[in-house]
């Protein structure tokens, strides 16, 4: 082992803990796909429904392995590869491409994926950006069908092994003897994935997007990895193993049953957590993950599976009341359209004006757009008659675009009544996205019912920085000073006005950050659900007490910086007298403070 230098890489730890052992290489996106002309198109057609169905079968069967080593609700991750194996709007892409091109089905489906992996890719939104590794493990998938090969055997793994792959699909968790493998390293991938999340609900310490490591290593090679901090060496010296090996092993406790009673802060106080949510079959995880209810539906991710960018009203329809009738009795609060900027609809190109992030996005689109934003109210209002729904505007600017929004409610309402249908009222809120509109916020309270803080986009606008450019990547600070009293400010005027208000950004799946919202005063937060346990643990072993004193000393700090150094450790503090199964190291190496700006 001593042989070969050792070689220090840096990646994104994904789950924590430290591994060692020996690399087993798994290679298996080398595939080179040619374009073939084809004089049956038909027989293509049918070889590649064949490559479908076998494939569905196999995400089938591995579900339920998957379901039976790492408990019922993981297993809900494959349901996305089912779903877009089941996809009649996929299907219908590559079939076209089959027959007009008269093409060989590994060439459509190639094209396909790139197209769609391309488009995930732009996004800003990590959580949607990492949703293209599973486009990519699907149709890997479907390939090996079409050519009838055998998957790598992950089931006859050497002990002690660290998987390193360009991607890993989720799905190999079901098949493999789970003892043998210390930990994973891949070269893509991120936090959000599948991957990651089943990382870390089987505990397989675990390093995402280390470039080039597949040209790097070699299967046999020593390495240690370290989940926390995403470092992971390779060949590494005699005396780092021993030093590793000399200390003491951590423990973790098992993961308990969740629970459904109500969350309160140690000190009794009430709060409500929610799940944020794409699509409608995350409603069983959500809900197995206790959320109080869907406080964020995209509703931009229904219409992207249309290719020209239109559900019907009646599909919408369809949507909404699914949502309705599973989430029942507790709310679901749909979004209205968010595209503009880096979000287009499969039928537009992205807007190639110069600042597209301030130009027509979310609400501003509606408003310009009526007639697809009328058939989406009506949908919206109609299926508010099986349960109990809220609509949420984005991007919110001025008073009078919630104005507008209301002739266009009333209208509509007014139209379902004198057709029979007894729509009732549909709670109205509005994204705090827009620095503006937080400033507007008392005068905004007098149009609508609740107010939901969208910190992705806020952050974005009030550090004025883009997103997607790099260069200045390092100004976008949840934890700035800024954005805090900013936070501070929506907390105190939505209870002087009486409002409602949630937090729907991903900063809520923070423990740092989700102590720090508490503290100012936020009850209740909206994350993915998977986040929800973990924050549950959190909150319920914080009083609300320690959680303003936390909030109330980063209020008078200077730097980012500043509040991660103070608030990292008295969050750690504050819950350690209750003994609770939470990675602080992890999620704090995940906030990246920036450096000082001031
Ligand atoms: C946000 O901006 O915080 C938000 C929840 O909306 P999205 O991430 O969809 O832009
Ligand atoms: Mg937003």
């Amino acid at each position: 082992m001593s042989a070969k230098p050792e070689i220090v890489l840096q990646g994104t730890g994904v789950s924590s803990g430290t591994a060692f052992g020996q690399v087993l290489k798994i290679d298996s996106r080398n595939r080179v796909i040619f374009k073939i002309e084809v004089e049956d198109a038909e027989a293509e057609v049918r070889r590649f429904m064949e490559a479908i169905e076998i494939s569905k079968h196999q995400v089938e069967n591995l579900k339920s392995r998957l379901e039976e080593k790492v408990g019922g609700d993981h297993g809900v991750i494959l349901d996305m590869h089912f779903l877009i194996l089941d996809d009649r709007v996929f299907h219908d892409e590559i079939l076209d491409s089959i027959r007009r091109n008269r093409v060989n089905a590994e060439w459509a489906l190639a094209q396909s994926r790139d197209h769609y992996v391309e488009a995930y890719k732009s996004l800003d939104d990590e959580y949607f950006r990492d949703r293209y590794s599973d486009i990519e493990h699907v149709t890997e998938r479907i390939l090996m069908n079409l050519s009838g090969e055998q998957p790598f055997s992950l089931s006859n793994l050497p002990d002690g092994v660290v998987l390193a792959a360009r991607d890993f699909n989720p799905s190999g968790f079901a098949v493999m003897d789970l003892g043998k493998v210390r930990g994973l390293v891949t070269e893509s991938g991120g936090r959000t994935t599948h991957t990651a999340i089943l990382s870390r609900g089987l505990r397989i310490p675990a390093v995402m997007g280390i470039n080039n490591l597949m040209s790097l290593v070699s299967s046999g090679d020593g390495v240690m990895l370290y989940g926390d901090t995403g470092q992971v060496i390779l060949n590494p010296s005699r005396k780092r193993i021993e030093n590793e090996l000399k200390k003491p092993v951590e423990q973790l406790p098992e993961i308990g049953p969740r629970r459904r009673v109500r969350l309160r802060t140690k000190d009794g106080v009430p709060i409500s957590l929610c799940a944020n949510i794409e699509f409608e079959y995350e409603i069983g995880a959500a809900k197995a993950n206790g959320a109080e209810g869907v406080g964020l539906y995209r509703s931009e991710l229904l219409y992207f599976r249309y290719p020209d960018g239109k559900p019907s009203m009646e599909d919408q329809l369809a949507a909404y009341r699914k949502l309705a009738e599973e989430m029942k009795p507790s709310p679901v609060s749909i979004r209205t359209l968010d595209v503009g900027a880096e979000k287009s609809l499969p039928s537009e190109k992205p807007e190639q004006c110069a600042n597209p992030n301030m130009g027509l996005r979310g609400i501003r689109r509606s408003l310009r757009s009526l007639d697809t934003f009328q058939t989406q109210i009506e949908a919206v209002l109609r299926a508010a008659c099986f349960g109990r729904i809220e609509m949420i505007l984005p991007m919110v600017t001025t008073i009078e675009e919630i104005r507008d929004v209301r002739v266009l409610i009333d209208e509509t309402h007014r139209r379902l009544i004198s057709s029979g249908i007894n729509a009732p009222y549909v709670p109205l809120g509005v994204m705090l996205e827009v620095p503006a509109a937080v400033l507007m916020m008392e005068s905004l309270a007098t149009e609508i019912d609740f107010f939901c803080v969208g910190t992705n986009d806020l952050i974005q606008y009030l550090m004025a920085v883009d997103r997607g450019n790099d260069q200045v990547a390092y100004l976008y600070q949840p934890l700035h000073p800024c954005v805090l009293r900013y936070l501070a400010h929506i907390a105190k005027t939505a209870a002087r006005v009486k409002k409602s208000l949630r937090v729907c950004g991903e900063i809520s799946a923070n423990p740092f950050y989700a102590a720090i919202l508490l503290g100012m005063g936020f009850t209740q937060l909206s994350m993915n659900s998977l986040s929800i346990p973990l924050i549950r643990r959190v909150i319920g072993a914080m009083s609300l007490n320690d959680a303003q004193k936390i909030a109330r000393k980063a209020l008078t700090l200077k730097t980012a910086k500043d509040v991660y150094e103070y608030l990292t450790p008295a969050v750690t503090r504050a819950v350690s007298a209750v003994s609770i199964d939470v990675d602080f190291g992890s999620w704090a190496a995940e906030i990246n403070p920036g450096p000082d700006i001031s």
